[in-house]
């Protein structure tokens, strides 16, 4: 991973055994957690190979209202906190994937904790998950981008 802002830096924490990276207030839950499971399934929120499980917060409509998001894109958007998008390298206003299978985008807030993606209530439904589970957010790169990469080499 190429080197990243410093401001990042001070939320995560690389895990010795693991090297899952969580956030300073679930490192003893985490170290826990980790002696019992090999797996990396974690019950606090990390980011592993620059995938964040994050847990999930669902934000009502009022909370949703008060973050200013322009009203057409408003049913696309998940939360995520700037310094989780940074390790991750989710942009704003990119498009981010949900366990490999449902794309949103991403908007930074610092409302959420870094361990921790919103989403909006009845998002709940569709990702088949409820408050407090843990999902895997990672960016989506697209497959045209994919393509046109390939179509600069043509040998
Ligand atoms: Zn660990
Ligand atoms: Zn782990």
């Amino acid at each position: 991973m190429p080197a990243k802002s410093k401001v990042s830096k001070i939320d995560w924490h690389e895990c010795v055994k693991c090297k899952c990276l969580v956030i300073g207030r679930d490192l003893v839950k985490h170290a826990e957690d980790c002696e019992k499971d090999e797996n990396c399934l974690h019950s606090c929120g990390h980011i592993k190979d620059e995938c964040l499980h994050g847990i999930i917060s669902p934000l009502t409509t009022k909370e949703v209202d008060g973050l200013n998001i322009p009203r057409s894109c408003r049913d696309n958007i998940v939360f995520v906190n700037p310094s989780a998008m940074k390790m991750c390298n989710i942009h704003l206003g990119k498009e981010c994937i949900f366990n490999d299978q449902l794309i949103k985008i991403a908007w930074p807030s610092t409302l959420i904790s870094p361990a921790n993606i919103g989403i909006q209530e009845d998002l709940l439904t569709d990702l088949n998950c409820k408050s407090s589970d843990i999902i895997k957010l990672e960016a989506f790169t697209c497959i045209t981008e994919l393509a046109s990469e390939v179509l600069l080499h043509p040998w």
